[in-house]
């Protein structure tokens, strides 16, 4: 008999029969309440009216269509409705399926426009899996020992992380733009860095966000030394730190932005998004695939879109979030094993550390299972998985989050003192 690979084993083994919303209902019809959002893919809830609507329609009509030799109605849709989102001056799309498709593209595409080899990522960062999206993590050894050699031409400079270091929010900045010119003075230098790779709130990392002094120095640097700026907005993107992008809260302009997750309500769907003349540099056939740019999947995302608008969803993460980010506070604030909690609109992570201040994973997995008992899915994040992460639909209600508080309370009471 065939058996899951060892490495499809969950934290939870949960069998999700359905879901609805902010609930997902397992096969003896227990209800688990998901603050996972499917690591942040279900943006408007599992199986909204709406998304589940347009994708049935367009199964009927036209499931397939490849973009070498046909276009189809949804993925013309769906640029223009997302050149109503995106920054200004980013109006060229390339659609591919998985967050860490769109972290190549974007990387072939750095290389391609300014012929330099070295690409610069921050220490913490997630961007997937493939070799290369692996060689530019750095959010854990796990998602890179093993397999080297790793692509080469990768730089890693530190992120403004000022919990870990024990520094206020300004000194951590500080010597993360310190450390970037003198990485560029003894390491690469930057007439052969073709892109720094950031995303705007470090979420495999832990959940640690950037701020505005940190991206200002990154756009400076940038224009300073014809380097791209590339904006990975795969987990932040879509509403989910309460503003449309997570790069809105630092008033930073990108040349690349990367899309997935809650793009598409569930449905596999990346891209980036780049300037016209930007992307005219990829010749043809340098990128590309069979998949991307899929009609059901982008059916699901122009419908995303419609339900993001009409029922204010990124004022709900924004109002939501910090209803989220206070209640953990409180909590956090009153145990000793939490050290930090920290977050953006519906991103919100509660730090375990030992007494002595190490990275206390045990603590937090514990947390993460004794939720999932009570009925509360949580995921852990950071280089040590010691950060106990919520992040829950946008369609979640205050109600729901006062439960989800509840459960938590009591979880973190039991985990610590046993
Ligand atoms: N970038 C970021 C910021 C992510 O959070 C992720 C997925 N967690 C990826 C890239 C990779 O996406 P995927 O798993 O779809 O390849």
């Amino acid at each position: 008999m065939a058996q899951l690979s060892p490495l499809l084993k969950q934290a939870t083994p949960v069998v999700v029969d359905h879901g609805e919303g902010t609930y997902l209902f397992d096969s003896e019809g227990r209800r688990h309440l998901d603050f996972t959002a499917g690591i942040g893919v279900t943006s408007t809830g599992h199986c909204h009216p709406k998304v589940v609507a347009a994708a049935q329609e367009q199964i009927g009509k036209l499931i397939h269509g490849q973009y070498t030799t046909v276009m189809h109605k949804p993925l013309l849709e769906l640029t223009e409705r997302l050149g109503g989102v995106l920054p200004s001056g980013l109006d060229s799309l390339f659609f591919s399926n998985s967050g860490s498709e769109a972290v190549e593209a974007a990387l072939r595409l750095s290389r391609q426009a300014t012929g330099r080899p070295n690409v610069i990522v921050f220490q913490g960062g997630f961007h997937g899996r493939t070799v290369a999206a692996a060689s530019m993590t750095t959010s854990g050894t796990r998602f890179s020992a093993g397999f080297s050699p790793l692509m080469s031409g990768v730089h890693v400079a530190p992120f403004p992380y000022a919990y870990h270091y024990g520094w206020d929010e300004r000194t951590a900045t500080k010597f993360a733009l310190r450390e970037l010119d003198y990485l560029f003075a003894t390491i690469t230098a930057p007439n052969e860095v073709a892109a720094f790779f950031v995303e705007p709130v470090l979420g495999e990392g832990g959940y640690v966000p950037a701020n505005t002094e940190f991206m200002a120095g990154l756009r400076e640097r940038a224009d300073k030394h014809g380097i791209l700026l590339v904006l990975d907005e795969v987990q932040t993107g879509f509403g989910r730190t309460g503003k449309f992008w997570g790069h809105d809260h630092f008033d930073v302009r990108p040349d690349i932005v990367l899309i997935a997750k809650g793009l598409a309500s569930g449905f596999p769907l990346s891209g980036i998004a780049a300037s016209q003349e930007l992307m005219a540099k990829a010749w043809p056939g340098s990128q590309g695939g069979t998949y991307g740019g899929n009609a059901v999947s982008c059916a699901a995302a122009c419908a995303t879109l419609d339900v993001i608008a009409e029922e204010g969803l990124v004022a709900n993460a924004a109002e939501r979030g910090t209803q989220l980010l206070d209640g953990a506070r409180l909590i956090g604030d009153k145990t000793p094993a939490i050290g930090d909690v920290r977050g953006l609109g519906l991103l919100v992570g509660s730090e375990f550390t030992t007494a002595d201040g190490e990275p206390d994973t045990v603590t937090a997995q514990a947390a993460q299972k004794a939720a999932a008992e009570r009925g509360l899915l949580l995921l852990t994040c950071g280089a040590w998985m010691n950060v106990v992460r919520m992040i829950p639909p946008l369609v979640v209600t205050a109600e729901q989050v006062d439960e989800a508080l509840g459960i938590w309370a009591e979880v973190v009471d039991t985990v610590t003192k046993s």
